[in-house]
């Protein structure tokens, strides 16, 4: 019998989120496709022709303005709908990884099995390891000669930090790659499920089995009983014990195949099924009556016809034709339609339960990635909308070709998707400004415009965002009057003071004891033009940073007080207190992770020092490769890929990502 029918839904219990993550070539694209194709031709049998991949069937799909390569695929494996989430390859987008990586309940790690454990996959992995999510790992391209799947095994363990055990014992024959044996069954099958041999009695098997019950046995104490036992913990145990493990991420059990050969994929749909969470078991707070929403992603492919607002039901339940509350922009928005995407179709719900992933219509344009949705009218929630500013800008403009229209559009969706990526038009017409996380990041742009838009652009010097603060309280006033050529008078009068505000502590207003002397609409516009202010800066494009700005009077003329008049008036406070004040510049310092090769770490920790970084962390990852964490500022960073490149004898690899600000040091 089946336990209670709880509020989670119809298909709520057996769901699974989870995401790949991978380095750069590891085979995620490959692995997804055969992990569709697996799930896809039992859902579809009759449909899908064997062996048709998913990349062969996107034209049509197309045409009909759904694309295949969704923020979120469901296939359905055995009771459980399982939700693939693409997580972004690049961890330069900040907040995509963070927003993804809280959408999801596991993760399933991708190794190369000739390359190892790689740097942005140990990077991705650290962020998927920091917001608690268990993890399996599957070691890709054993069919490659120079693959090994013990060895790789060995290094995650190593480099991860983590207890990796593996659940596979890899079968060669003659003609090459075989397949995988199951350490707890001992048994080799194909993908079809049908048994090829039973390797149970090989003594590879036995070792492995053994040192798993051996791991395991540290943990608990049932497997301990069992053990002591002649004939050894069952399959059912052993199972459950590492279920338990996994959840509570003391070990990462280890599977392997080839995406290409499409061998071990089946194993692996067994293993997200068996091992990884179900929404209510990953750790996330409690089922409230209420209804919450996570949009976790945004997107619209080029030429696609419809955005795919992709949310997770983080509380209660969603209906079509709810209205849901936008926390963000204070607005009621209404679902017109809930749909699940399947390689293939993309299905119509009446409605979505807790934990599942589900795409919503009829919010286009409304919401952005990060935006949390309520059923009730709440106040903003400060978490969920804590996006880093972006760091640093560059200027680009149409190449030959470009329609400036098409760039626009396509710029605008990138922005919809990716919160912490913003563009205005400008400074000179055909221009944008494009302001990012990082030099990589803006890149990243460019390359999505030629390859998915097909869209050329040229970019300038990429440009450091500084900010400006006050160190002293500092204090401005300005009584503005002008009386225009047709005999008008403009008048306004602002005093207000500058405190300085601890770092990243932002920028308040505070209207104090104005508050009861002005109008509304005089209230509305003076925090309207501070608001661009602390935004744009005093015309030197450098936002003010951690500060209260505190009114102290605001001077209103019946019939004289004009909008341009507060403004200017304003302006030039703001402008005498910051002299006033003691301003500072400060400048972005970035949070840098350098992998390479031990023997060019002394070369690298030099060229940091002429950087001005500080680096806080050197150590050594097993295979003679060395991680170094440093604090760096953005502005010695340019041009950083090519530098440690040639440092490195080409095998280093960073990632960075915007930390604090700092006072600029005067020279
Ligand atoms: P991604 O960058 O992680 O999405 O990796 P892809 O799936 O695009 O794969 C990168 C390259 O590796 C492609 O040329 C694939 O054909 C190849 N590849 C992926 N999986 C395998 C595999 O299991 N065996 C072999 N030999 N090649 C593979
Ligand atoms: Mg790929």
């Amino acid at each position: 019998m089946n336990e209670s029918k709880d509020e989670s839904g119809p298909a709520g219990r057996e769901i699974r989120n989870v995401g790949i993550i991978a380095h750069i070539d590891a085979g995620k694209t490959s692995l997804t496709e055969k992990l569709l194709q697996r799930t896809g031709v039992i859902r579809y049998a009759g449909e899908v022709a064997e062996g048709t991949t998913v990349t062969d069937w996107l034209p049509q799909e197309r045409e009909r303005g759904i694309s295949i390569i969704s923020a979120a695929v469901t296939c359905r494996w055995g009771d459980a709908q399982v939700n693939l989430i693409d997580t972004p390859g690049h961890v330069d987008f900040t907040a995509e990884v963070e927003r993804t990586l809280e959408a999801l309940d596991g993760v399933i790690a991708v190794f190369c099995g000739v390359h190892g454990v790689q740097a942005q996959s140990e990077t991705v992995w650290r962020r998927a390891e920091r917001h608690g999510k268990p993890a399996i790992a599957f070691v890709n391209k054993l069919d490659r000669d120079g693959a090994d799947y013990a060895r790789t095994v060995k290094n995650i363990g190593e480099r991860l930090g983590v207890t990796a055990v593996a659940m596979q014992v890899p079968i060669v024959g003659a003609e090459g790659f075989r397949g995988m044996a199951d350490v707890l069954t001992g048994l080799l099958i194909d993908e079809n499920g049908a048994v090829l041999e039973d390797l149970s009695s090989t003594d590879d098997v036995w070792f492995a089995r053994e040192s798993l019950i051996e791991t395991l046995a540290g943990f608990d104490d049932d497997i301990v009983a069992a053990a002591l036992e002649d004939s050894g913990p069952d399959e059912k145990l052993i199972r459950r014990a590492l279920r338990k493990a996994v959840l509570e991420r003391r070990v990462m059990p280890v599977f392997g195949g080839s995406a290409k050969l499409g061998l071990g994929v089946r194993q692996l749909l067994d293993a997200i099924c068996c091992y990884l969470p179900r929404p209510d078991e990953a750790c996330r707070e409690a089922k409230g009556g209420g209804r919450r929403l996570l949009v976790f992603k945004v997107q619209r492919e080029a030429h696609d016809t419809m955005t795919q607002v992709c949310v997770r039901v983080l509380e209660g339940n969603v209906h079509a034709g709810d209205s849901l509350w936008n926390t963000r922009t204070r607005q009621w928005l209404v679902v017109s339609g809930i749909y699940r995407m399947f390689a293939g179709t993309c299905e119509p719900l009446d409605d979505a339960g807790y934990g599942d992933i589900v795409m919503l219509g009829g919010l286009e344009g409304d919401v952005v990635t990060g935006d949390v949705l309520t059923s009730t009218c709440q106040t903003t929630t400060a978490a969920s909308m804590a996006f880093p500013e972006p760091v640093v800008s560059v200027v680009m403009e149409c190449a030959t070709g470009a329609q400036p229209s098409e760039v626009r559009e396509a710029l605008t969706m990138m922005c919809l998707a990716d919160p912490t990526l913003m563009v205005h038009e400008g400074p000179l017409a055909g221009q944008w400004t494009l302001k990012g996380m990082g030099e990589l990041h803006l890149e990243i742009v460019r390359e999505r415009l030629k390859t998915e838009y097909g869209l050329a652009v040229t970019y300038g010097r990429p440009q450091v965002s500084y900010r400006r603060t006050v160190t002293a309280t500092g204090r401005g006033e300005c009584m503005f009057e002008k009386r225009l050529v047709t005999g008008e008078v403009q008048r306004a009068g602002v005093r207000l003071r500058l405190e300085p505000l601890e770092r990243g502590g932002g920028v308040e207003t505070d209207f104090g004891d104005v508050a009861a002397d002005v109008t509304e609409v005089v209230g509305e516009v003076v925090e309207r033009t501070l608001r661009l202010l602390v935004r744009e800066g005093l015309g030197d494009d450098m936002p003010l940073a951690d500060m209260r700005i505190v009114l102290e009077q605001v001077v209103c003329f019946e019939g004289e007080t004009t909008e341009p008049a507060l403004l200017i008036a304003c302006r030039k406070a703001v402008s005498e207190a910051l002299e006033d004040g003691s301003p500072v510049t400060l400048e972005p310092v970035m949070a840098v992770e350098i992998a390479a090769p031990e023997d060019s770490v002394g070369k690298l920790l030099d060229d940091l020092k002429a950087r001005r970084g500080r680096v806080t962390e050197v150590n050594s990852v097993g295979g003679s490769q060395a991680r170094i964490v440093s604090l760096v500022p953005l502005g010695e960073l340019f041009g950083y890929a090519s530098a440690l490149r040639s440092l490195s004898g080409g095998r280093g690899e960073f990632v960075a990502e915007p930390s604090l600000y700092v006072p600029l040091p005067s020279c």
